[in-house]
């Protein structure tokens, strides 16, 4: 039995042996970590690459053809996948967000989310299973996802301009094949579809407008996300982010809203419907008005790291116990260990953190948005 951390430092991100002490009782079905946050939510990167170069995510300068993504046999099976989730799910997991990259890069997803549509909660219940993509091939894959068990999918799309659409995503990307994605996923039923704008001011704020009228009445739900220090390579800084409340007031002049109650606790947009009944937007505020006083979430890193936060800088390597041989209970237990210790609260304390240039906190490299998923 292992009983002493082994620090694992690779090119990436340090990462840690999880620990499976015999001597402490493995902590079995539901975990609350250390601010009494349950586990609910785990969000699975299934890739590390994108077609996409978004300058907050993915910038080019670093991303560029040289850099060294995963190997192939580094990332997890579908099979370690899902015998990952069940043991989530045993723990508490309700949803699983498909991330990545962009996940529809990963060859034969179906088959994952038909491994994934079988299991069921303690309870018996199926889990609520979603993805989060770019959209550039979905049109091609919306009915085959949606036959292999994917419920809903959220859509990465920061602007209706074309020219300010390909300058964001620095792939000269038309926005009309994204719009064509969406279509098809609306056909094929992975509805209701959320769309994510990540707002960064003096860049696409003037896009706030034509997307909230181009999504009201259409039943997908528009949400705008603060821009945010995520990783280390983006060069963010506060000036550029639009705080929520201007975006709101913005909208709400246009399209008068009223403030609309959390769909459930750990949501983390927070919701306005419009007057006339023509929807709702929300806005994702990590920035100005944090929430992390009941995040529930986790992350896997595409080679089977475990996150606890989206501004972690260090993993858990759960991989290692997959592929050393140890039973499910062993793994189980760490994983309740890992999330039980949990006491991540970055977006809380941002404002506090000491920083190098008074934008960026200082500190240990943060994990890259693009390895984890959002
Ligand atoms: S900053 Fe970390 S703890 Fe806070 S909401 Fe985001 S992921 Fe959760």
């Amino acid at each position: 039995m292992l009983d002493k951390i082994i620090p694992l430092a690779d090119i990436r991100y340090a990462s840690r042996l999880p620990v499976i002490p015999a001597s402490v009782a493995a902590p079995i079905g539901l975990l609350s970590d250390t601010l009494g946050r349950p586990l609910r939510d785990l969000r699975i990167s299934v890739t590390d690459r994108c077609n996409f170069r978004c300058s907050y995510c993915m910038p080019r300068e670093v991303f560029d053809k040289d850099y060294a993504f995963l190997p192939q046999g580094s990332l997890l099976s579908f099979e370690e996948i899902e015998r990952l989730a069940r043991i989530f799910v045993a723990h508490g997991v309700e949803k699983i967000r498909l991330t990545g990259g962009e996940p529809l890069l990963r060859k034969n997803l179906e088959v994952l989310i038909e491994k994934l549509a079988r299991l069921r909660t303690p309870a018996g219940a199926p889990l609520d299973i979603t993805l989060t993509t770019n959209a550039s091939l979905l049109a091609k894959k919306a009915q085959s996802l949606k036959d292999a068990g994917l419920q809903r999918v959220t859509v990465s799309l920061d602007g209706l301009d074309d020219a300010t659409f390909r300058r964001m995503n620095d792939v000269d990307f038309p926005v009309g094949d994204v719009l064509k994605g969406i279509e098809a996923a609306q056909r094929a039923g992975l509805a209701p579809i959320k769309i994510n704008m990540v707002v960064k001011r003096g860049t696409n704020d003037s896009e706030i407008l034509p997307m909230a009228r181009y999504f009201r009445n259409t039943g997908s739900v528009l949400r705008f996300i603060e821009y945010m220090d995520v990783g280390a390579t983006n060069g963010w800084r506060m000036d550029e982010v639009m705080p929520s409340a201007q975006v709101v007031a913005l909208v709400h002049d246009a399209f008068p809203l009223t403030a609309v109650d959390a769909n459930y606790t750990g949501e983390t947009a927070e919701r306005w419907r419009y007057g006339d009944g023509g929807g709702e937007i929300g806005v994702i505020s990590s920035v100005t008005q944090a929430f992390c006083s009941d995040c529930n979430r986790a992350r896997l890193s595409t080679e089977g790291k475990l996150f606890l936060c989206l501004f972690a800088h260090q993993g858990h390597d759960l991989r290692a116990l997959l592929r050393g041989s140890y039973a499910d209970e062993q793994i189980a237990a760490a994983v309740g260990l890992i999330w039980q210790s949990r006491s991540d609260r970055y977006s809380e304390l941002r404002a506090g953190l000491p920083s190098d240039d008074g934008s960026v906190a200082a500190g240990p490299k943060r994990v890259e948005m693009s390895y984890i998923g959002g």
